[in-house]
């Protein structure tokens, strides 16, 4: 990285972002994002999670490609691309406790320039997202709508921990022992059931 003391950097404002230059330039930038600065993530975070603002690391790059348009020319449309990746403290629909969610999005959108363009463009790829442009693009809200699109549906431990019957019970020594000797003074069922067939009144030997 080369220093340039004369100039200074004036790294772009991701909440202000002139799209349609950071993609004519083809220009790139990155940043981090606490969960506390996205209110909606925010929102999905348990209040019991150990850390409630996880931070996501995100770069943006932009990009032209030739198209052909309604008049027979070819002019370059501008194209976005976005990675995301963090993690994030959910709650799991299995145990009830939070958990660290792990998301990454990579997605590369169509920069257009109205609705009506976005309603018109053809949604047959599924590779390709369309936004509608801005000079004054806010680049952390798209970051926070494609995360919540990509929390999962139900959260949940790939494997729930167990929860160990002495945190329910009681101390382990003493729930150890009085198991033990619950089990001694029970009758065995199957010990019961076994006097009943050969002790019962309809013996069949008669
Ligand atoms: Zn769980």
């Amino acid at each position: 990285m080369t220093q340039n003391p004369g100039k200074p950097a004036s790294p772009a404002d991701p909440r202000a972002l002139d799209l349609y230059d950071f993609a004519t330039s083809g220009r790139q930038a990155a940043g981090a994002l606490r969960v506390s600065q996205m209110p909606r993530m925010l929102a999905e975070v348990p209040a019991d999670a150990p850390d409630r603002d996880t931070v996501f690391t995100w770069q943006g790059e932009g990009s032209t490609q030739p198209e052909l348009q309604d008049d027979g020319t070819e002019a370059p449309q501008p194209y976005l691309r976005l990675a995301v990746h963090g993690s994030v403290y959910l709650l799991c629909q299995r145990c009830l406790t939070p958990y660290s969610q792990h998301v990454d999005v990579d997605a590369t959108y169509r920069i257009v320039a109205t609705e009506e363009e976005a309603d018109e463009f053809p949604l047959d790829d599924d590779e390709v997202d369309v936004i509608v442009g801005s000079r004054q693009f806010d680049l952390v809200d798209l970051i926070e709508e494609e995360l919540l699109l990509s929390l999962p549906l139900v959260p949940k431990h790939n494997v729930c921990p167990e929860v160990h019957e002495s945190l329910l019970a009681g101390s382990d020594d003493e729930a150890d022992e009085g198991g033990a000797q619950d089990e001694a003074e029970k009758p065995n069922p199957f010990a019961v059931l076994g006097k009943l067939k050969s002790g019962g009144p309809d013996d069949k030997k008669h």
